[in-house]
């Protein structure tokens, strides 16, 4: 199965004779990367429900791209560091989803619930912890993830199947940073503080070099999301979009000026009709939106009708996705 995704790569563990060939086409690839243009989108995805027997995906990797289509909105593009000019650099940000309604990789469980890891140099921040902390420690474990490593979680919201598995991780002995909202109970707060560092979140409020959380959006409920701020765009990553998958979106853009070039992670879709779909879809358009992994809560329809508006350039996300992003 080919898929176009531009600077992104998909990992998975691949049988040697795929590796080999997956080395060919970077090496053609790369001989011919500024003629690479974003093409054969209309290659759809055929439906995914969720089921415990997974093939792995090989990986595949194409050439940094930019859609020349997308422009990012008027006014200053976010600073780039010096250190980003150096190209031998191996991709930046590894997003790792750990916990979710969709299978991906054999072996992990799946739920209603979403957990996803991103790693960035020696940074681990845990985005979201699932609703069951033995199904986390247990998906975790098989993605070879030692809870005690992490050094932030952030709760994108107060529902139990996004905050559930926290506790599990420090039982664990894990005493990540906690980066929850204000409006989280105070109660749930005190509680927290007792065991590690709780942090309540400000907009645009940086985690790390260049991972950065939205800050509180009004819902109902409130909910924050995690954005990484690339050389190609930013990559916002949702738990369940509850203000709203297009509220959340317009928010990182205005607020980050650039183009989002990846959408992943709950879009809360699943109850809505079709005509709000397509509304979505075309606000996704509007805003420029140049790819997207829906899973969690988005629904079966909805997926299938992101994989055929957007083609290649919609990622297949389910426990177990490994997706690197070039910084
Ligand atoms: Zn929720
Ligand atoms: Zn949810």
């Amino acid at each position: 199965m080919k898929q176009q995704v531009g600077f992104i790569y998909l990992r998975d563990p691949v049988p040697q004779k795929e590796a080999c060939f997956s080395f060919f086409m970077i090496l053609c690839l790369f001989l011919t990367a500024s003629c690479t243009s974003l093409s054969g989108q209309n290659k759809g995805y055929g439906k995914t429900e969720p089921t415990t027997s997974v093939t792995p995906i090989p990986t595949e990797t194409v050439q940094p791209t930019k859609n020349p289509s997308l422009t990012p909105m008027e006014g200053e593009m976010r600073a780039k560091t010096p250190v980003e000019q150096n190209t031998n650099q191996p991709p930046g940000f590894k997003i790792k989803v750990l916990y979710d309604n969709y299978p991906h990789r054999k072996g992990l469980k799946t739920d209603w619930g979403f957990a996803a890891l991103v790693e960035y140099k020696e940074e681990k921040i845990l985005f979201d912890t699932g609703a069951s902390g033995s199904l986390l420690l247990t998906n975790m474990k098989e993605m070879g993830i030692d809870p005690q490593d992490l050094d932030k979680v952030v709760l994108s919201h107060a529902h139990g199947d996004h905050i559930g598995g926290l506790q599990a991780i420090l039982n664990s002995g894990g005493r990540p940073v906690v980066y929850l909202l204000p409006s989280f109970s105070t109660s749930y707060k005190a509680g927290l503080r007792k065991t590690v560092k709780v942090v309540e979140v400000k907009p645009e409020q940086k985690l790390f070099e260049r991972i950065y959380t939205t800050g509180e959006i009004h819902g109902p409920p409130p909910e924050q999301a995690l954005i990484l701020d690339t050389t190609h765009g930013l990559v916002v990553i949702t738990g369940c979009a509850h203000p709203g998958v297009v509220t959340v979106v317009s928010w990182a853009k205005n607020h980050f000026r650039e183009i989002p070039t990846l959408v992943l992670g709950g879009f809360h879709l699943f109850d809505r009709s079709e005509a709000h779909l397509r509304w979505v879809l075309d606000e996704f358009q509007r805003l420029g939106v140049e790819r997207v992994a829906p899973c969690h809560c988005s629904g079966v329809r909805t997926r299938e009708m992101f994989a055929r508006e957007y083609g290649g350039r919609y990622l297949e996300v389910g426990a177990g996705r490994v997706i690197e992003i070039e910084r």
